[in-house]
């Protein structure tokens, strides 16, 4: 069978400073994969890539068997890869319900799309609590809920997550990651960058090490919780 994304020997440099230095690693239908690692590992630039807005230096990806070099981002969205951005990226000034929307541009479907805006405040009630208030006035992690619910409503076979634990307290944290779980249960495939390896790792089935611009470690999500290197260099124990 082959896997919903297949990433083989990636290089991506900015000028002449190589950011990813030839990863590989595949994505099957149903699973969660995460890539860990600290600050410049090159997992941001990874999704980037992936989400073809920055072009490949070598390498190959594959969706669905099928090439993806030179496609531009928005017809990559089209065939089925959505990114919820680092940072964010939502759109402040716009309502809730409008950032929503926007996930949903490329859609004609009116009645899916509001069956889509319904299942987002269904994962997240907050969002349909406040869905006429503009997205500015969200704190740091319903923002970050909204992004993903946006990044959903492009029905995405691939939702690929950028750090979405990233300056959440530890209740919105686990939040964020319970929703990743409905979210695999209900045969969403994700691929999940984290600087929180403990969280990445106890929901993955699949995370890859990454150090700067390599995959220096793969394994089952279970199998990297218990290795001793990752244990000591991102667990935070002597
Ligand atoms: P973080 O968690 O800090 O985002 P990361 O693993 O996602 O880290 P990247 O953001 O992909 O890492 O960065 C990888 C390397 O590429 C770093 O050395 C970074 O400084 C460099 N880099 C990232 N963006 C650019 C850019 N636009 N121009 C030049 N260098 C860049």
């Amino acid at each position: 069978m082959t896997a919903l994304l297949e990433v083989e020997d990636l290089r991506v440099a900015y000028g002449k400073i190589e950011a990813v230095k030839g990863i590989s690693f595949t994505v099957e239908a149903g699973q969660v994969v995460t890539l860990i690692g600290t600050n410049g590992a090159g997992k941001t630039t990874t999704l980037r890539t992936l989400s073809g807005l920055l072009k490949p230096a070598g390498g190959r990806v594959l969706f669905e068997g099928k090439p993806l070099t030179g496609i531009p981002a928005h017809k990559i969205v089209s065939l089925g890869i959505a990114h919820s951005p680092e940072g964010r990226h939502i759109f402040p000034r716009l309502t809730i319900a409008e950032n929503l929307l926007l996930g949903a541009y490329l859609r004609k479907d009116k009645a899916g799309i509001e069956k889509d805006v319904q299942r987002a405040y269904d994962l997240f009630p907050i969002l349909g609590e406040r869905r006429k208030q503009a997205a500015g006035t969200l704190s740091g992690g319903e923002q970050q809920m909204l992004a993903m619910g946006r990044a959903l409503m492009s029905q995405p076979k691939l939702l690929m997550l950028d750090e979405p634990s990233m300056g959440l307290s530890p209740i919105m944290m686990q939040k964020i990651m319970e929703t990743i779980v409905e979210l695999k249960a209900s045969g969403t495939t994700i691929l999940l960058v984290e600087q929180n390896a403990q969280a990445a790792l106890s929901l993955a089935d699949q995370g890859h090490v990454m150090e700067v611009g390599k995959v220096v470690l793969s394994g089952t999500g279970a199998d990297l919780l218990h290795d001793e290197s990752v244990r000591k260099a991102y667990l935070g124990e002597d």
